[in-house]
């Protein structure tokens, strides 16, 4: 059987998974809409957006503080979806998931509460050659301000980590080792619970980056061993705006604030402060209350669609989309791990790929060109930029056709 005929084949329910994210229906251009910007943000199921319009219409007031019925419905509602996040991650307890703003919110929680109190001069923390900015400048940050120093693993011409290098540069100084699930640039999928467990055995910390796995796979938090997984909700479905840091109840517990004002504190006064259990004690200040019934929406929504079928899919995809752009004439793809999760960067001879995606817009198709926030994975393969495409839960193998057919035409009319 050829991919196309798997993805043809597969039982994955599309078209009611289509129905379910109304944008799908629109036009671009006069072209219907083919979506494949999923690793910058995905669209959102009805569910989602009916969830935020129910609190609005029926229950929305601010949390904690609150005696009247309102706010103790906002208040149950909110910590049922802390709930369900722990749940999806398979947490010892809800207490563990800190609403965060996003991914980048939670790397700088870390970076700056646990950080500067664990980390200090002469110290090391290790990244990998494959981070998003956001996994990455505030470890630097960090380690400018500490003293320390910023360790990379480099990755090889695939864009594989390579594991040697990691565990070769893990020692008694290094504080925390800080990687990807999945790379946003290259799709590569790391070897995360491996990697725990060498920074593990250095006597280091391990955090995950999670942004670009959590819609794609299944993630046990305990079975990956690691102290810290972080994720967006605009990534996984739910809204923009919220997301999750995930940690450990003992660090949690030994981890001082960051941010300090309403919600985080226990009792004040002048003379001194003192602070709520994680996870409110990292949550300072009116949160977004309605972002995290979303995102509860949306995870629950995955849930029942079964994230192995979704990652079926999205792997029937990729491979398809692979087999077909290799047939571009001129062009390369760059990344090509062995294990890869839902993205596809590419290059075009002669045509930069920010007139690739403009060209494919025309198409009615969305697809990203730039750095994706890791410019040191560009220069590591000698690219100032990457066209990709990359997969969600509702796209289909016409609409892989389709990128493929307007690349062909883009090669053939400016190549
Ligand atoms: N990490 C990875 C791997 C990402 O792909 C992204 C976003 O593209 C981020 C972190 C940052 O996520 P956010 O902008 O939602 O904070």
């Amino acid at each position: 059987m050829t991919v196309v005929d798997q993805a043809r084949a597969s039982t994955y329910d599309l078209a009611r998974v289509r129905a379910d994210f109304p944008i799908l229906a629109r036009e671009i251009h006069g072209r219907p809409l083919v979506y494949l910007d999923n690793a910058a943000s995905t669209q959102k199921p009805r569910i989602v957006a009916e969830t935020i319009a129910e609190c609005y219409g029926g229950w929305y007031a601010n949390v904690e503080r609150g005696v009247h019925t309102l706010s103790q419905l906002a208040t149950a509602q909110r910590e049922r979806a802390r709930e369900t996040v722990a749940r999806f991650l398979n947490a010892r307890s809800a207490e563990e998931a800190v609403f965060t703003r996003g991914t980048t919110e939670s790397v700088n929680l870390v970076a700056e509460a646990w950080g500067r109190r664990n980390v200090g001069p002469g110290d090391e923390v290790l990244i990998t050659g494959l981070e998003h900015h956001s996994n990455l400048v505030p470890w630097q940050r960090l380690c400018e301000e500490r003293g320390a120093q910023l360790r990379v693993a480099a990755i090889d011409d695939a864009g594989e980590v390579r594991l040697d290098e990691f565990e070769r540069l893990l020692s008694p100084r290094t504080r925390i080792a800080a990687f990807a699930h999945v790379s946003n640039a290259l799709g590569t999928v790391n070897p995360v619970r491996e990697m725990a467990a060498m920074a593990h055995r250095a006597g280091a910390l391990a955090l995950v980056d999670g942004a670009q796995a959590v819609p794609h796979m299944l993630v046990d938090v305990r079975d990956l061993g690691c102290d810290f997984y972080a994720f967006s909700g605009h990534k996984v479905y739910g809204p923009s705006g919220i997301g999750v840091l995930w940690g450990r109840k003992e660090i949690l517990d030994a981890m001082p604030p960051w941010q300090s004002g309403g919600g985080m504190v226990q009792t004040v006064r002048f003379e001194k402060t003192t602070y709520a259990p994680p996870p409110h004690r990292f949550e300072a200040g009116t949160p977004f209350i309605e972002g995290a019934a979303g995102l509860a929406a949306a995870l629950d929504y995955l849930t029942a669609m079964g994230l192995p079928a979704v990652g079926a899919w999205e792997s029937e995809l990729l491979a398809l989309a692979t087999a077909r752009l290799a047939e571009v004439p001129g062009l390369r793809i760059v990344g090509t791990a062995r294990r890869k999760a839902a993205v596809l960067s590419f290059v075009m001879d002669g045509i930069h790929p920010h007139d690739l995606g403009t060209i494919l817009d025309h198409d009615g198709i969305a697809i990203r060109a730039g750095h994706h926030c890791a410019q040191p994975v560009m220069e590591r393969f000698g690219v100032p930029a990457t066209a990709r495409a990359s997969f969600g839960l509702y796209n289909t193998p016409e609409e892989v056709e389709a990128l493929a057919a307007a690349l062909h035409k883009a090669r053939e009319l400016f190549g």
